[in-house]
């Protein structure tokens, strides 16, 4: 008797470690084969990726249509002021953009706004600020790193004049419904010189100088470069479409 109820135990043992294991999955399960990610070789030192596009002096068209009138120096794009914005002849949505620029020597009676302006706009209608804001105040929503009039950088990680200076830019384009309605506003991530300054915000709209920011309906449009009477200089700007 005792025997038949050791053998039964044994049984029963060994029926409920078969179950138990059926029930826990296998590591492979949770496994995914066959996505491999695209394969992108990176830039060293701030060049682009191998899937990047290069946004050189070419690669841009004054606002008017024309072809780009800012100076155009080994590599280094330089506002030429009064020449007008510059805009890439290509539209994008998302993107990964790369841009470096550097703001001129300029004189003490340079204030405010008046120092080092110019701007980076996604899809023509979102400015990230491009100021001298090393010690120069202006309104925190106007310095450099902000997205104009809507998001204060996080940090001031300026560097001064003649310094080149990066802005790396994650952007998620708005989507509209059919009547114009706002489905996902367009986001942004921005690092300045490395460091995070905003972290992946919701725009309220075009990033405009006066009023309350409105959103028209859009679809792909071009990145703009802001020609605002100085002589900023930009160079290696490259984009990954995401
Ligand atoms: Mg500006």
């Amino acid at each position: 008797m005792k025997n038949i109820t050791i053998i039964s135990a044994f049984i029963i043992a060994i029926s409920f470690g078969q179950a138990f294991g059926q029930m826990v999955p296998e590591p492979r399960a949770t496994e995914v084969w066959g996505k491999e990610p695209v394969k992108v070789t990176p830039g060293e030192n701030g060049s682009p990726p191998s899937d990047a596009i290069i946004l050189d002096h070419s690669a841009w068209e004054s606002i008017d249509g024309g072809e780009n009138k800012w100076d155009n120096q080994d590599g280094v794009m330089t506002i030429k002021p009064g020449s007008k914005d510059i805009r890439t002849k290509k539209s994008f949505g998302d993107v990964q953009l790369h841009v470096e620029w550097r703001i001129p020597e300029l004189g003490p009676e340079f204030k405010d706004q008046d120092r080092g302006n110019s701007g980076v706009y996604l899809q023509q209608f979102y400015e990230v600020q491009v100021l001298d804001s090393y010690t120069n105040k202006t309104y925190n929503n106007g310095q450099a790193g902000s997205l104009y009039k809507q998001y204060i950088p996080l940090v001031n990680a300026t560097k001064p004049a003649m310094e080149w200076q990066t802005y790396d830019i994650i952007y998620t384009a708005p989507h509209f419904g059919k009547n114009g309605t706002v489905i996902s506003p367009a986001r942004m991530t921005v690092l300045h010189n490395g460091v995070l300054i905003q972290n992946n915000v919701s725009l309220l709209g075009p990033t405009v100088y006066i009023g309350a920011p409105a959103y028209e309906p859009h679809g792909n449009l071009p990145i703009y470069l802001q020609d605002h009477n100085h002589k900023v200089s930009y160079r290696n700007i490259w984009v990954r479409e995401l």
